[in-house]
Order: structure tokens, then sequence, then C-alpha cells
């Protein structure tokens, strides 16, 4: 690995400088678990690693009015805290299945997002919660969806001058149930073949669906909202029919690439079954 210096500063404001001043030659760095893969595997090279670890606030949780998780929040404690268990529980799924235990102390939220890999683990979740992005620079800062947010593998509408301060999460619609369902070549340790988040909401009088958030990651160049799939739930009563129907649908609404981890014929035929499972794990259905 080539030698860099590394930078800890105490600010987000010193933190920026530091960005401003290094330009190309400086990358951020905050758990590391993607950073020093990257630089180890030649695939970055900086000159310098600028760390966040030391910035006091990024990572907090704020739930007194809009709920804020810090960029720097690990996956550890997203998985452990009982607000984020209780208001966004199909988030704590996924950062509990993400590597082991000890990847999950150091990794953060914002990594994950940052490194924008098309089977990010939180993606899928957030993306039915409608999250939104915080970034800021020494100018200004902004607020994207993150559909905006990601804009290929590995690439986000993240500028060079800029950092993931928070990720900002909208309550759910009373009545909502979901689940987060991985499919991995192994229990654990391995990253997504597919992975889908389904949150429904549901008229707890007549149980039609109100309206239907789904996601898919592993299957596209960006984890993606399965729009369509999603209108065929809204207004109507889920049975089996239209639950298999959704899946159905879904599969057609990804474009799944053959690699190490699966052929996209089998990707596409997940994502149907996926869709379909976490549909009945939301409204309980017994699964056929
Ligand atoms: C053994 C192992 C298993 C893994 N398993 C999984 C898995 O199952 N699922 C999965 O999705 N991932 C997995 N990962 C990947 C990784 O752990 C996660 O993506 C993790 O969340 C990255 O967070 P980090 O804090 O370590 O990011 P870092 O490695 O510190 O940073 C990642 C990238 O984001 C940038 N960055 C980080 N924070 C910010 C910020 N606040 N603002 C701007 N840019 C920022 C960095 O410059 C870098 O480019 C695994 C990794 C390993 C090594």
């Amino acid at each position: 690995m080539k030698k860099f210096d590394y930078l800890k500063p105490h600010t987000l404001e010193e933190a920026l400088s530091l960005l401003s001043q290094y330009g190309d030659k400086a990358r951020l760095i905050a758990g590391g678990t993607d950073a020093i893969v990257m630089n180890k595997q030649k695939k970055i090279s900086p000159d310098v690693l600028i760390s966040l670890q030391g910035i006091q606030g990024l990572d907090q949780i704020e739930s007194n009015g809009t709920f804020k998780i810090g960029a720097l929040v690990t996956h550890r404690t997203i998985e452990q805290s009982e607000r984020i268990k209780k208001r966004f529980p199909l988030l704590a799924e996924a950062s509990s299945v993400l590597g082991s235990v000890q990847i999950r102390n150091v990794a953060t939220l914002g990594g994950n997002l940052c490194t924008a890999s098309p089977s990010a683990e939180t993606a899928p979740s957030l993306l039915v919660y409608e999250a939104e992005v915080l970034l800021v620079s020494r100018m200004e800062e902004r607020r994207l969806s993150l559909p905006s947010f990601f804009l290929g593998p590995g690439e986000t509408a993240l500028d060079k001058k800029e950092i993931l301060k928070e990720i900002i999460l909208p309550s759910p619609p009373p009545n909502s149930l979901g689940a987060y369902l991985k499919l991995g070549r192994r229990k654990s340790v391995d990253l997504s073949v597919v992975n889908v988040a389904v949150l429904l909401t549901l008229d707890p009088k007549t149980g039609i669906c109100e309206r239907a958030r789904i996601a898919l990651g592993a299957v596209a160049p960006t984890p993606l909202r399965a729009k369509e799939t999603e209108k065929i739930l809204e207004g109507n009563l889920l049975d089996e029919r239209l639950i298999i129907r959704a899946g159905d649908w879904a599969k057609q609404e990804c474009s799944p690439i053959t690699d190490i981890r699966g052929s996209a014929e089998y990707r596409r035929e997940m994502v149907a079954v996926l869709v379909a499972k976490a549909i009945k794990q939301s409204v309980k259905l017994p699964r056929k």
C-alpha cells in the first residue's frame, strides 16, 4: 500500500478546509472498512487520508423532531439502538446483517452510502423510508434524496469538497409494516446477491394497502425503488395472487448483471421470490 499522511481534524470546518487544501490528493475515511481495502487494492491512492473519527457530533442519533442519524454512526450502534429498532426496524435489520460484529463495530452508515455499492446493505431500507442525505461544504449545505445521491456503481453526487454529515429520516405513516431480506451466498460476512426492502401501509379496518414502498439492491447500477410494483399493490387487498404478481413485476423493473456472486437470470428470479416473501412477511401471511 502506498504511504499516506493521516490527518485527524476535530471539527467539520477543519475537515472541510483540509479537503479544499488537498483536493484530489485527499480521501476521507470513516470506519475504513471500504477505504482501506480500496487503498490496498490500489483502486484509490491518496497522499492524505482525512479521518472523520475525531469530529464531535457526527456519531449522534437525534430523535427530537426530525430523526437524524450522523454519518459516523456505526452499524453496531444502529442494530442496537432502541429508537431505531422501534421507528425504523428495517434499517436496524439491514445494519445487523452487514459483515461481522467486528466490521459493524467500526463501519459507518455514511461510509456504506458513500461507497455507493449497488448492493449497499442499508440502501433499500433507507429508500423505502424515503431518507435524505445532508451534504456540507464550506460554501453551502444541500439535502438530496437517495435516488439523486446514487449515480452509479461507486459514484455519488458528493462533490470532492463535500462531506456527508447526516441521514434524515421522515416518520413512516402510522400502520406501516415491512421487511428487509438479504440473499447472500452464505449466512454471514458476505455481500448481498440480492437485497429487498418492503414497507407497506395498510388500512387497519379494511386491510387494503394504502401505500407501498419497495426497494431493490444488487440488481441495477444503483439501489432502486420498484415504483411500478408499488402501484400494483396500492389500493388493493394483498392476497396470494397479487403478491405473486408483484414479485413477477418487480423482476421486470431491475437490470441485474452476471458476476461472481450470481448470474443476471438468477438475480432476477430471486427478486421475484424475495419481494413476494417480504410482502408476506410484512403482512404476516403464511408462506407457500
Ligand atoms: C469483511 C467485510 C465485510 C463487509 N460486508 C458488507 C456487507 O455485508 N454489506 C455491505 O453493504 N457492506 C459490507 N462491507 C463494506 C463496508 O463495511 C461498508 O460499506 C461500511 O458501511 C463502510 O463504512 P466505513 O465507515 O468503513 O467507510 P470507509 O471505508 O471509511 O469509507 C468508505 C467510502 O466513503 C467515503 N466516506 C466515508 N464517510 C464519508 C462521509 N461522511 N462523507 C463523505 N465521504 C465519506 C470514503 O472516502 C470512502 O470512499 C464489508 C466490508 C468488509 C471489509
